[in-house]
């Protein structure tokens, strides 16, 4: 099926609040083309140097997630355009991206990771890493970074109650955070093999890859 009718597809199940990333990397930059010509604006890439080269050569209306690991030497080079960055997971990434953010004289929103699966190789704080960077000064001093919420990734499996139990634990600590964070109103789960269980279970930002572009020739 085409890019197209996949996003179509996929659209038509969301609830209107739901924000659909499309995960594009590893994709040429004309199966970007196809998706943005069906109407579609925002993307997800996993590695910044393939991020700005797209960036560069697509249109400017084009808004930019970056969802996968950030290394701290990489903030740099999409300081200037980013528009949401999805695995924040230390304060040290944080106050890289608070001061590249100034440099660029913007302000730049943060979902932070938190490791909701049961395998141990995924990103992503724990509770009390969180708390220990919320009740951090540095944190409180942060100027250029907004944190709008937080992203999490379920354990890879086929057992729906696994999924559904780790998507509503994060759920959990993202209501909980409400009264700690003025500006939280994106919750980023789900993918290709869960958005429905993480719809259900909260979620109101999908990141979805091979669902619309097919399955991606490595990973
Ligand atoms: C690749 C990736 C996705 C999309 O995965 P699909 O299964 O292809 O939908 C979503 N989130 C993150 C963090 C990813 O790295």
């Amino acid at each position: 099926m085409s890019i197209r009718t996949n996003l179509e597809n996929i659209k038509n199940k969301l609830p209107n609040e739901v924000t659909l990333v499309a995960v594009s990397k590893t994709k040429p930059t004309g199966d970007i083309m196809e998706a943005y010509e069906a109407g579609h604006r925002v993307f997800g890439e996993n590695k910044v140097q393939e991020m700005v080269q797209k960036w560069e050569e697509l249109p400017k209306d084009i808004e930019w997630h970056m969802i996968g690991h950030v290394q701290r030497n990489k903030v740099k080079y999409m300081a200037p355009f980013v528009s949401l960055i999805h695995g924040v997971d230390s304060l040290r990434l944080l106050l890289e991206i608070d001061k590249q953010a100034k440099k660029n004289n913007r302000t730049i929103n943060c979902l932070l990771q938190i490791h909701i699966a049961e395998e141990e190789t995924k990103f992503g704080l724990d509770e009390t890493e969180l708390e220990e960077i919320l009740v951090s000064e540095e944190f409180k001093a942060l100027e250029n970074v907004k944190i709008v919420g937080l992203m999490g990734m379920a354990t890879f499996t086929s057992d729906e109650k696994q999924i559904r139990k780790e998507f509503a634990f994060l759920k959990a600590i993202y209501d909980s955070l409400q009264s700690k964070l003025p500006n939280l109103n994106t919750l980023s789960m789900g993918m290709s093999g869960d958005y429905i269980i993480a719809i259900e279970e909260g979620s109101n930002m999908i990141r979805v890859g091979s669902s619309i572009f097919g399955a991606r020739k490595y990973q």
